[in-house]
């Protein structure tokens, strides 16, 4: 705030709010940050439970509008241009008597290094998902609903005390798979069809996001040797992963790998982006990104092809940069794998 000339800071975004506030109901709470207090905001129906577990003071109104103008004694207060909705900003504008002053990335930046704790929750985060997913593996077979593998999925990850999913669930079989967010629908899965399966189990509100394409017994060489070329592009960049390299290196390591096998215009995003209390955050990992690893950032290396009206592959592993290199922590195996269809 001290490099922005930021007299005020108002917190709006959920992950931003419960970073710095411990609050697990950031949706319906918001963070003042003047220069020398903070203050939670939030509503009645929360005086229990931010009592108990925010960390920083909690003040509970009605109208956390007037609460935030209550507190400014006429500063000029900065806002995440990102996320707050322009209605809000104009009654902030009138109450308070000044503009907001736009802010980006100003907490989300600091977020993406991790503390221990943090890496902790994101450890067990992707423990339950490496678990989710060899769950789902036992009901998956011909016959099956994309829905019933994602619903078995789901069921696990809340009974084993996971907070819920990170997103919904992609369960993309034949010709689906080709869509890169093809969340389960309840298209029945064939024998010789890819399934693609993207999931991430939310533990503690820290998420986890992991992908792996199996086949339904035995699949068509051209399928598999898609996979064979995504596998080696994941290889590929998961290797340079390490402080100080940048995202868009590591991006270019992929396509360049896809690009020999003639599939550079079927990798179709980026290779990766940053998970915490986000699934989708910084750093990013694409082609235009700015942005730098380092040490105790926790990011996915995830290439996949997408052939439209036939098939596509995605591997996705959740990994924490170190100074030498990468920890992944997505356990599942990577290795081809093919489901018995025992006719
Ligand atoms: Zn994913
Ligand atoms: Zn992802």
């Amino acid at each position: 705030m001290v490099e922005r000339s930021l007299p005020a800071l108002l917190v709006t975004a959920p992950a931003g709010v419960r970073w710095l506030s411990g609050f697990s109901a950031p949706e319906d709470a918001r963070v003042l940050i003047g220069e020398s207090d903070a203050w939670l905001l939030t509503d009645g129906r929360y005086a229990e439970q931010v009592a108990a577990e925010s960390s920083i003071e909690p003040v509970i109104e009605r109208d956390w509008i007037d609460a935030v103008a209550a507190r400014l004694n006429g500063t000029r207060l900065g806002v995440e241009a990102e996320h707050l909705t322009l209605a809000t900003a104009a009654k902030l504008a009138s109450r308070t008597g000044h503009e907001p002053i736009r802010t980006e990335g100003v907490v989300t930046r600091l977020r993406q290094r991790k503390d221990a704790a943090e890496i902790a929750a994101i450890r067990r985060a992707a423990e339950l998902t490496d678990r989710a997913f060899e769950h789902g593996l036992t009901v998956l077979k011909p016959g099956v609903r994309e829905l019933d593998v994602a619903l078995a999925i789901e069921r696990f990850v809340r009974s084993e005390g996971g907070d819920g999913m990170a997103f919904p669930i992609i369960v993309a079989s034949g010709a689906r798979s080709a869509m890169p967010h093809g969340t389960a629908s309840s298209k029945t899965i064939e024998a010789g069809e890819l399934v693609t399966i993207d999931m991430g189990a939310q533990v503690d509100g820290y998420c986890a996001d992991m992908t792996r394409t199996v086949g339904i017994g035995t699949v068509s060489s051209q399928h598999r040797a898609l996979f064979d070329a995504v596998l080696e592009a994941q290889r590929a960049a998961t290797a340079q992963v390490r402080a100080g390299a940048a995202g868009r290196d590591l991006d270019r390591t992929a396509r360049q790998v896809l690009a020999e096998h003639g599939l550079a215009e079927a990798f179709v995003h980026s290779l990766g982006h940053g998970v915490g209390l986000d699934v989708h955050e910084g750093p990013s990992l694409s082609s235009r990104s700015e942005d730098v690893l380092d040490a105790s950032m926790t990011v996915t290396i995830e290439p996949g092809v997408y052939l439209a009206g036939d098939a596509g592959v995605r591997i996705e592993d959740l990994v924490l940069v170190g100074e030498d290199g990468a920890e992944v922590l997505s356990r599942t195996p990577t290795a081809w794998r093919a489901i018995e269809t025992s006719a």
